[in-house]
């Protein structure tokens, strides 16, 4: 199969003044050309230092990677700043969550533009501004030459976010990286840059790696899904069969709190605790704390990821022992 990304046991560890702290413990998955691939997971879980991590964002010394991170078969993980800033400019892309902090407030949305079209096009001012302008309209965004002449504190979030989806395409990138792109945005704005980065998707057949806590944007838009816990991996699967067919309990909880999956008249779900801390961070299966189907194992030994079902996995001891089946609930 044709792989543009491919992670292998990617750690992430950071070094405090406290002792390492695991925040990426041995995470192995692959994107595929034209593929969106999610990344879901609370906050505390991992998602976006996996993203970082694949980005050479991770600030050293005190974080420190190893495993591996292949772009289109080339090892990547721990290049030079200047080779990563390389792949970061022509292959693979990012946005955030916030704009306003990748956005520089005291230049006008045009120069900022035309220096990102700059970086990686031999064109002189006047081709670049055309072309800035052109993408503009490329994200939808109307008056653009008007809007070349604006700082970012004028444009609306949905704005700002649509300039970063524009610099960031800019460059044709084969991956783009969104973190959280629609977590700050209301929900009309949400569904119309979703449905920018869909359209983006097909028109240029980028890979789309989509980290979110939201499981609704997953079932808009993604092929596969990884489900991450406490720094690993704890199921992945096709977006079909991981809201048909969850395996695990973390999974299933995901699923009930999410108000757009659920029916209006149940009483929304929120999976008891919080992602523990590394500091107690639990001996056998990290979920245990907050898992009603836990039994003696999983306090003692971490289950391993395995197959439950052709390109499904899951890691969860009541797959791997002789355990009582999980009963669904009635709703
Ligand atoms: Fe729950 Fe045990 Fe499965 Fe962990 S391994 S999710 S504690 S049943
Ligand atoms: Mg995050």
């Amino acid at each position: 199969e044709d792989y543009v990304l491919e992670v292998d046991q990617l750690k992430t560890i950071f070094r405090t003044e406290d002792g390492d702290i695991p925040a990426v413990s041995g995470v192995s998955f692959s994107l595929k050309a034209g593929e969106t691939l999610g990344i879901v997971g609370e906050s505390g879980s991992g998602k976006s230092v996996t993203s970082l991590s694949i980005m050479g964002l991770i600030p050293k010394p005190q974080g420190r990677l190893s495993g591996s991170i292949r772009y289109k078969g080339k090892e990547i993980i721990n290049l030079s700043e200047g080779e990563m800033r390389e792949i970061r400019g022509n292959e693979i892309s990012m946005i955030f969550q916030e704009p306003m902090t990748s956005l520089n407030p005291v230049f006008t949305i045009g120069n900022q533009m035309v220096e990102a079209v700059l970086l990686h096009m031999e064109l002189s001012k006047k081709e670049a501004e055309q072309r800035a302008i052109e993408m503009l309209r490329q994200v939808g965004i109307p008056r653009a030459e008007e809007i070349m002449k604006e700082y970012p504190h004028q444009l609306s979030g949905g704005m700002r976010q649509r300039v970063m989806i524009a610099m960031a395409m800019s460059c044709n990138p084969s991956i783009l990286i969104a973190d959280e792109p629609t977590t700050a945005l209301d929900v009309t704005i949400q569904a119309q840059i979703l449905d920018l980065m869909r359209n983006l998707k097909k028109d240029f057949n980028t890979s789309i790696l989509l980290i979110t806590h939201d499981l609704g944007v997953v079932a808009e838009m993604c092929d596969r899904v990884i489900v991450m816990y406490a720094g690993k991996i704890v199921e992945e699967s096709d977006v079909r069969t991981l809201f048909k067919n969850p395996n695990h309990p973390y999974t299933k909880g995901l699923i009930k709190s999410t108000p757009r999956l659920t029916s209006e008249k149940q009483r929304l779900y929120s999976i008891p605790g919080n992602v523990p801390s590394f500091k107690e961070m639990p001996k056998g299966c990290k979920f245990v704390p907050r898992c009603e189907y836990a039994k003696d194992i999983c306090y003692k030994n971490e289950p391993e990821l395995v197959y439950v079902g052709e390109d499904h996995k899951s890691s969860c001891w009541l797959n791997i022992e002789q355990a009582p089946s999980i009963e669904e609930d009635a709703s």
